[in-house]
């Protein structure tokens, strides 16, 4: 006798999601069971396309599948595990009331306690990598100091598009972009106060056409200025991401961004390490600036720790080109860190949205 999908369902619920520490059926992310014969086909719908557990879940589901079997003296059943993915959308609730996003399921917002550590980098790879994933994602050149999505995402000869008093951002490299680089000379932004600050980044944010987006990855200018409270009191923030270099000063800049962000009620997803290590020509690793110094401050400061890049000529060429995709070509190892740190913060985001309210909306990515 073949198991039945109700067995199949209770065998489901030792089945846990390592990251949010329920069972599956209680999480509603078990969305079908069938049999036929000896072939069992289970659906799951997780919480993000980007989920760094999906070879756990699917390995943990046959085991807990053939467990059933045992117990139930059936004949081993072939499993099927079927993924699908609904990214939760996070608590909808802002601070004046009103949220002007409704159909932004996450805003990340990307910080640093300097310049030039790298934010911008990893704010764009963030987003176009958890593209990759299947995800809908948006990113809005916040950096009104310092915008560099012109250059980074080769916008520079694209013209920009409005519809009534929306603007229509620009869909480039499988995400919808926005920069305040494309709407005004980069030169005169460097002269504006705190109140022109902050009105143009609401603009930016509130008038652009954004649609459904699973995630809105924000591109703050860096260090404590106006904008990130701005931001905070605007559009729900499920969270920040901090970059950092390893150097003790940077992370010295660092926690001073992190208390702003806490200051500000929001919470922090994790810590980014850029600039980690160095493969130089010869296949030897180079800790220039003493690998693991954001992790520890991670660590110390009882932050995740989302991940970590390494100094490498294609980051800094396919950004001056504005072709990020080609990250994923330059080489594995790269590639793999950069997934791991859009794995991890969308780890993060998940928890973060599921310990908010419980609310499934409605768009599907397969995966
Ligand atoms: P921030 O946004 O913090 O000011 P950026 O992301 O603009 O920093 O990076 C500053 C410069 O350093 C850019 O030219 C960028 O291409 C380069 N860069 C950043 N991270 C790396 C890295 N890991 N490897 C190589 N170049 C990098």
């Amino acid at each position: 006798m073949p198991l039945t999908a109700e067995q199949i369902t209770a065998a489901m619920r030792t089945v846990k999601d390592p990251d949010i520490g329920k069972d599956l059926v209680t999480l509603g992310m078990l969305k079908d069971v069938s049999v036929a014969g000896d072939d069992v086909t289970v659906g799951i719908e997780l919480t993000t396309p980007a989920c760094p557990m999906k070879d756990k879940i699917r390995g943990d589901t046959e085991a807990a599948i053939a467990a059933a079997a045992r117990s139930a003296g059936a004949a081993p059943p072939r499993v099927h595990v079927n993924f699908t993915a609904d990214v939760r959308k996070a608590n909808d609730k802002v601070k004046d009331g009103h949220n002007p996003l409704p159909l932004v399921r996450n805003v990340i917002a990307v910080g640093a306690g300097k310049g030039g550590v790298g934010k911008s980098t990893v704010s764009v790879n963030l987003a176009v990598g958890l593209a990759r994933f299947g995800a809908s994602v948006g990113y809005l050149d916040g950096d009104i100091y310092g915008p560099s999505g012109p250059t980074m995402l080769g916008l520079d000869d694209v013209p920009t598009a409005a519809r009534g008093s929306m603007l229509l951002p620009f869909e480039v490299h499988g995400i919808k972009a926005m920069t305040i680089g494309k709407l005004v000379d980069p030169d005169k932004a460097l002269v504006w106060r705190g109140p022109m600050a902050h009105g143009a980044f609401k603009q930016l944010a509130t008038q652009t056409e954004w649609g459904a987006l699973d995630y809105l990855v924000v591109d703050l200018p860096p260090g404590t200025g106006d904008v990130p409270l701005t931001l905070s009191q605007l559009l729900p923030l499920t969270g920040a991401v901090i970059v950092c270099t390893p150097q003790r000063v940077a992370q010295d800049d660092a926690r001073r961004a992190v208390r702003m962000f806490e200051q500000l009620g929001v919470p922090i997803l994790g810590v980014v390490e850029n600039m980690s290590y160095f493969i130089g020509n010869d296949g030897v690793t180079y800790d220039i600036f003493g690998r693991g110094g954001a992790e520890v401050m991670a660590q110390v400061m009882g932050l995740p720790f989302l991940g970590r890049l390494p100094i490498h000529m294609k980051l800094r060429t396919n950004s001056d080109e504005g072709t990020p995709l080609g990250n994923w070509d330059a080489d594995p190892t790269l590639a793999a860190e950069l997934d791991a740190i859009c794995q991890n913060t969308a780890a993060q985001v998940s928890m973060a949205a599921m310990h908010g309210r419980l609310q499934m909306p409605t768009i599907s990515v397969t995966g």
